[in-house]
């Protein structure tokens, strides 16, 4: 558990001084709305527990020193060699103090100190936990008077241009913006960010979010030729994304192939089911929420297939063993599962999860219980 202690004992180590501050910033998991970014499209993420703490003080000489203590790796570069193009876990929080100096905000020599307990990789945005930690404390530090939106689409440029990852902006929005019990719904076409009331427990309901711990593979060319063809798709139906479609029959009968028609089906139905979970959440029914979920990953195995076998597994372990509903989280090809559980049930459900992959021979999963968490913010 990365604890605020940690960090600041080894911004002492380091620097011989307490650091001026500790600022932290989540991980997120999408709820539902997968694969409607790029077509400009909605999604509801949330910001989980598990988050990325930074202990950072200015310098008096004219370094960037950054250290992840995870990694137990400290660099150090001249604040005038501030440019893209390195590699690394430091192009991260390199990249946010580029970003904002790019976009003509005064920053100076700064230490951060860095530690994580956002799983890697998991596809639970480890990496905008650390840029959104680091927005947080360079804008105190340096009395950067920039709005939460703002700094997320600036972290978000960091991971763009700087790091060289073409992601959209949930991440960074989810992990600046959501706040405890909320969920983000964010209009992928006009930024537009909206919190939504999500009260899990005391509705009586949990989020198990599980790890399949299956390895990517081919990750980056499957999602090249789906988001290809969507684009293809919506050439053809003359439109400026598949956002656009206000009636699937006719836009479908309009399109030359099945599999084409069945990737447009996918993106369309997912955009109205994260739409009427923002309008259900906000109308306090919860209790529909599930079925959406159901019906997200009986659309992303059939129609969109970007699921594999340990992913469609642990849906149907977890709603055996009791889950309400469950679907895929994330890109796809691997990753997590959510499963929407009743209160105290979370535990058990990622228990029988395990035995089922145990069963089949797959790699054991790793899982938590989620509750929705705050935003990037001050520590200490
Ligand atoms: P994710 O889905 O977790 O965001 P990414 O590949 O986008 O996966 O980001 C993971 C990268 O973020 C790591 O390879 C590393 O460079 C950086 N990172 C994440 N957590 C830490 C950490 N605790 N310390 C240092 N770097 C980290
Ligand atoms: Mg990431």
């Amino acid at each position: 558990m990365t604890t605020a202690h940690v960090v600041a004992t080894h911004y002492v180590d380091l620097t011989g001084s307490a650091p001026e501050g500790i600022w932290f910033a989540p991980g997120r998991v999408n709820l539902i709305g997968e694969h409607t970014d790029y077509n400009d499209g909605f999604v509801l993420p949330f910001a989980l527990e598990q988050r990325a703490l930074v202990a950072a003080g200015s310098r008096s000489d004219d370094l960037i020193v950054m250290r992840a203590i995870d990694l137990d790796e400290t660099v150090r570069m001249p604040i005038s060699d501030l440019a893209p193009g390195r590699g690394g876990w430091s192009a991260y929080p390199a990249g946010v103090l580029w970003a904002l100096r790019e976009a003509g905000h005064r920053i100076g020599p700064i230490t951060l100190v860095l530690s994580s307990n956002v799983p890697l990789g998991a596809g639970l945005s480890s990496s905008a936990a650390i840029e959104c930690a680091v927005m947080a404390a360079a804008c105190d530090l340096f009395e950067l008077d920039i709005s939460p939106i703002e700094r997320a689409k600036l972290s978000q440029r960091a991971e763009n241009e700087y790091v060289g990852a073409p992601t959209g902006l949930l991440d960074q929005a989810a992990s600046t913006l959501c706040q405890r019990e909320t969920g983000l719904f964010l209009d992928c076409r006009t930024l537009e960010a909206t919190l939504v009331p999500l009260p899990l427990s005391s509705k009586g309901f949990e989020i198990l979010v599980l790890d399949t711990h299956t390895p990517h593979s081919h990750v980056d060319g499957e999602y090249g030729e789906r988001r290809a063809t969507c684009e293809e798709a919506a050439r053809l139906l003359q439109l400026p994304a598949l956002r656009d479609i206000d009636d699937l029959e006719a836009a479908l009968a309009k399109l030359p192939d099945e599999r084409m028609r069945r990737r447009v089906r996918h993106v369309v139905t997912e955009n109205e089911r994260a739409r009427l979970a923002f309008t259900l959440a906000l109308q306090g029914h919860l209790e529909e929420l599930p079925g959406l979920l159901d019906a997200s990953h009986a659309s992303m195995r059939d129609d969109y297939e970007i699921t594999v076998p340990t992913v469609d597994l642990a849906v149907t372990a977890a709603k055996t063993a009791g889950a309400l509903g469950a679907r895929m989280t994330g890109g796809g090809f691997g990753g997590c599962i959510i499963a929407w559980c009743r209160s105290g049930d979370g535990s058990s459900i990622g228990e029988a999860v395990e035995r089922a992959f145990a069963e089949a021979g797959f790699t054991a999963p790793a899982w938590f219980v989620a509750h929705p968490s705050e935003g990037a913010g001050r520590l200490i």
